[in-house]
């Protein structure tokens, strides 16, 4: 079935948009059959849930980090990731780049957006994110490569076209802004229920967990 779902979903991505399983709560067979069927990223929450994975599957995919980043799980998370999706302080800027130094080791990142100005959720708000990046581009070993946002929870996906279209906004105003320097070009939006929204509004890399996997035992 899984592989089923990931080339049914592969087939339908316009070019340029990668698709990136979400893989926590499932195991290494799991994910080792959506890599047999083509899926390149694995996406994971949780670094010790990652760590036990990565193990067994090491680097036949690129391992992103969507969860939110403890600073005590730096160093573990460096190991592990090739790019970290969900950048969203300047405290976890400071370690992660003083980790990658350490490593001779420059991390692709992302910021995360909390679009929508939730409280509950981590990530920055909108209006922040151009004074972080700025910041940022003071730590040698991170490499900021795009923006990250889940958005509020909606049953239907049409009403999260709106905070969509407003992050992309401003990954385009920034994109321009930086020009030639720098690659930013990554745009993770979109999940199993709002894609193909978050696709229309412009995103190039969906983070897919149901969808390849099926249904989940809990609720994250
Ligand atoms: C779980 C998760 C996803 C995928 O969610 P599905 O609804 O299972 O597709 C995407 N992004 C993040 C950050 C997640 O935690």
């Amino acid at each position: 079935m899984i592989s089923e779902n990931v080339h049914r979903i592969l087939s339908e991505l316009p070019p340029g948009v990668k698709l990136e399983a979400a893989a926590k709560e499932r195991s290494v067979a799991e994910i080792e059959e959506a890599l047999g069927a083509g899926i390149e990223i694995i996406g994971e929450n949780y670094v010790q849930e990652a760590a036990g994975k990565f193990k067994t599957i090491g680097k036949k995919a690129a391992w992103h980090l969507i969860g939110h980043l403890q600073k005590n799980k730096v160093k573990a998370a460096v190991e592990i990731f090739d790019t970290i999706e969900t950048l969203d302080s300047l405290a976890l800027a400071t370690v992660l780049d003083r980790e990658c130094k350490k490593r001779n080791k420059v991390m692709p990142v992302l910021i995360e957006v909390n679009s929508a100005a939730e409280p509950q959720k981590s990530g920055l708000r909108l209006e922040e994110v151009e004074g972080f990046l700025e910041e940022v581009s003071a730590f040698t070993a991170l490499s900021p490569r795009g923006l990250m946002t889940l958005g509020p929870w909606r049953e239907n996906p049409e009403e999260l076209r709106p905070y969509f279209r407003k992050v992309k906004y401003l990954f385009d105003k920034v994109g321009r802004t930086l020009g030639q320097k720098g690659e930013w070009k990554v745009l993770s939006m979109g999940m199993s229920v709002s894609f193909r929204v978050a696709i229309e509004e412009g995103a190039n890399l969906v983070r897919v967990g149901t969808a390849i996997f099926g249904e989940r035992k809990s609720k994250y």
